[in-house]
């Protein structure tokens, strides 16, 4: 990594694990590496928990293109997000001492709520009824009126989100080589007067999917990027997209997509 030398360590900040990252700080110090403390200094950012906190190192730090992110797994087996393991240092200084990194691309989603407030995600934008009663939205693909969805709620999840809630639901395992999002519904109601798809839907990268939230006194959903709530209380028009904006990571000789889904699905 020749020319990304500023390091910046996100971690929950307690004294058991600060402990465990002294040798860590260490080590990067010795490949020349400087440790900073402002993340706005850094051109490399590492996450040093689980898939979650991966996601909150992201978000905190503003999903920075200049950036390399990196994910280090504070138990014993690796996530979709880390590929090092706090114990195991070796790969660790095989990635630090590589002059020719090779980056992987994330793609991610850009949610803009009523034409003002926009977000992206890195596992997807979620959205579901934060009351008893189901709530509807109208969705359209692009200009098409596409279908009226009543029940629970939907998440568009990014390639590299859909082995995450997404995955729950039933939705398919995506490639994280194709520029897309993926629709998936949370128990929706079909019957003679609400009729949806009924199966995940994929949409290219140069779709808009547009949801319009039905006032009829339930449009108060519970919204969610990744792991974070938005805190909008009252909704109308939601627009999703692929962002232009891509999560880089570190390429490694074993973490492919597919191998990371088969070591911690199979
Ligand atoms: P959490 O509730 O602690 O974690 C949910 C689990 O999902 C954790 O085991 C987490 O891994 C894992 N995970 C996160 N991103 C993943 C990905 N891209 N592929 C496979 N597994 C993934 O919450 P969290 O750790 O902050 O993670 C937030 C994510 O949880 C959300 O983005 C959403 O995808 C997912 N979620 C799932 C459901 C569901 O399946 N019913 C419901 C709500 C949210 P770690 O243990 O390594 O953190
Ligand atoms: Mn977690």
């Amino acid at each position: 990594m020749p020319n990304r030398r500023n390091l910046y360590f996100f971690y929950r900040r307690d004294e058991e694990l600060q402990e465990k990252l002294l040798p860590l700080f260490d080590l990067a110090r010795k490949y020349n590496f400087t440790v900073v403390k402002d993340f706005r200094d850094a051109n490399v950012i590492v996450s040093i928990g689980g898939d979650g906190t991966f996601l909150q190192a992201v978000r905190k730090t503003g999903f920075r293109e200049d950036c390399l992110y990196a994910g280090i797994s504070i138990t014993e087996h690796l996530s979709m997000y880390c590929d090092f393991y706090i114990n195991d240092t070796s790969k660790m200084v095989e990635a630090m001492a590589n002059e020719q990194i090779k980056v992987r691309k994330y793609p991610t989603i850009e949610v803009t709520v009523d034409g003002e407030s926009n977000f992206l995600c890195l596992n997807e934008f979620s959205i579901r009824s934060s009351i008893i009663r189901t709530f509807a939205m109208d969705i359209y693909i692009d200009e098409l009126y596409f279908e009226t969805f009543r029940g629970d709620g939907l998440i568009v999840a990014t390639p590299t989100g859909s082995t995450a809630y997404n995955k729950s639901v039933n939705g398919s395992v995506v490639d994280p080589l194709l520029p897309c999002m993926q629709v998936s519904e949370i128990a929706s109601m079909n019957n003679n007067s609400y009729r949806t798809l009924g199966s995940s839907f994929i949409l290219s990268g140069d779709r808009t999917l547009t949801l319009m939230v039905v006032q009829d006194g339930n449009e108060h959903p519970t919204m969610a990027m990744d792991n974070e709530a938005l805190s909008i209380k009252h909704v109308r028009k939601i627009e999703v997209k692929l962002s232009n904006r891509v999560i880089k990571t570190v390429k490694l000789k074993d973490n492919s997509f597919w191998e990371k889904v088969k070591r911690t699905f199979l």
